[in-house]
């Protein structure tokens, strides 16, 4: 046999953690790594955070699982902490993000469907979006390469360029149900919503009647700045998904909206069996404890902004190498003007610095929120000594 027991849908590098230290990792080998790539934005409290370990050990030891046949106090106290900090009025727990698509799709849907506007099923979404992994989810992404070999797709979305309202406005049809959308797209290369774009497409889900989703799985949770990205525009989405840095390593993700958005959510139309459960929601509350703080979320800025400039101070060293530095938060992306998957690995493999690559020959800086100066002194050093040693040529 020759295929391997994780089925290799991965390319998976050759660092293998085993622990975590705050900012740092350590793999099998002995090897230490700064990580400024978080599990893909998802350890924003770093590893072995005190507060969410004490959190999740309670819970292991009072209720790990039950069922959503029962009542939640769990839940119903973390839903309503999210509903105090955000937009919504109500949240469905997920596993996962694309589940929390999932639910956001089918919520979009159910608004119109719940109305007896059966024809009303189709969301316009992004070029260059990522929303998941699940048969809906990349339906959902205009992206090719994840619909390869998994023909044919969910009918019901169409695909307009970001950024670009006219051709949103354009895209509008009788069977349009509304948009979905990344404020910041992640995947595609920290690639930043105009405000003109976003307070655009909320006057033409008002003006038409349509649903604003958005897809804040990578945004969310202090990632950018804020507690979700949503709230730099001025407007408030009517559905939303959120996971990754929702529970800190833990995973669970939601769908939180509206009342009058979640209209078609009525008892029997959706469900999750672990969705939810108390072990998840013991991880959200420590998450919540923590993030959707004013002078945590305000450090988190002065820290984005502080590596932000030396990155733009460090780029003009190498010009042949990157081409600009750009994000909100520390939702960071230094865009390259060479393909940055083997950059990603040189600076990983010989300077133990983990960060991610992403679309738009971009490489993800994605640290821990609770970082310090020293680990952005440590960054800046092992990305210049990476800089320093990298020679183009090898990669062609
Ligand atoms: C990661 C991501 C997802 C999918 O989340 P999973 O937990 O991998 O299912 C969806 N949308 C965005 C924007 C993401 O970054």
């Amino acid at each position: 046999m020759s295929i391997t027991p994780l089925m290799p849908v991965y390319p998976r590098c050759g660092v293998r953690p085993v622990r975590g230290e705050h900012c740092h990792l350590i793999s099998e080998d002995g090897r230490r790594f700064l990580d400024f790539a978080s599990g893909i934005a998802v350890n924003v409290l770093g590893h072995s955070h005190p507060g969410l370990i004490a959190a999740i050990q309670k819970q292991a030891e009072t209720l790990m699982h039950v069922s959503n046949l029962y009542g939640s106090p769990q839940g119903e106290a973390v839903a309503q902490r999210l509903i105090d900090l955000t937009f919504a009025d109500t949240a469905f727990f997920t596993n996962s993000g694309a589940e929390a698509v999932e639910c956001a799709i089918k919520t979009a849907r159910a608004y119109h469907q719940s109305a007896g506007n059966d024809h009303k099923f189709e969301l316009i979404t992004f070029n260059n979006a990522f929303h998941g992994r699940t048969m809906a989810t990349i339906s959902a992404s205009s992206q090719d390469k994840m619909h390869k070999g998994f023909m044919p797709l969910l009918p019901g979305f169409k695909y307009v360029e970001f950024n670009d309202l006219e051709a949103a406005k354009a895209a509008i049809g009788p069977n349009t149900a509304g948009f979905m959308v990344e404020p910041i797209q992640g995947e595609g290369g920290i690639r930043i919503a105009t405000d003109e774009f976003m307070q655009g497409l909320r006057a033409l889900c008002d003006e038409h009647d349509l649903m604003l989703v958005l897809d804040e799985v990578q945004s969310g949770v202090g990632r950018a700045g804020t507690f979700y990205a949503y709230e730099q525009y001025g407007i408030e989405p009517d559905i939303m998904a959120t996971a990754k840095g929702i529970g800190g390593g833990f995973p669970v993700g939601a769908c939180l909206a509206t009342e009058k958005a979640a209209r078609g959510m009525v008892a029997g139309t959706h469900g999750s069996t672990y969705g939810g459960n108390p072990f998840a929601m013991a991880a959200v509350g420590a998450i919540l404890d923590v993030v959707p703080d004013g002078e945590f979320l305000a450090d988190v800025r002065a820290k984005g902004e502080r590596i932000k400039a030396r990155l733009e101070q460090f780029i003009g060293n190498y010009p042949d190498l990157f081409e600009l530095v750009r994000g909100r938060g520390l939702f960071i992306g230094l865009k390259m003007k060479v393909e940055p998957r083997p950059f990603v690995a040189h600076m990983r493999d010989n300077h133990g610095l983990l960060t991610v690559s992403a679309g738009d020959n971009v490489v993800r800086v994605l640290p821990p929120l609770v970082i310090d100066d020293s680990h952005i002194d440590e960054f800046m050093e092992k990305l210049s000594a990476a800089a320093a040693s990298y020679k183009i040529e090898e990669t062609a």
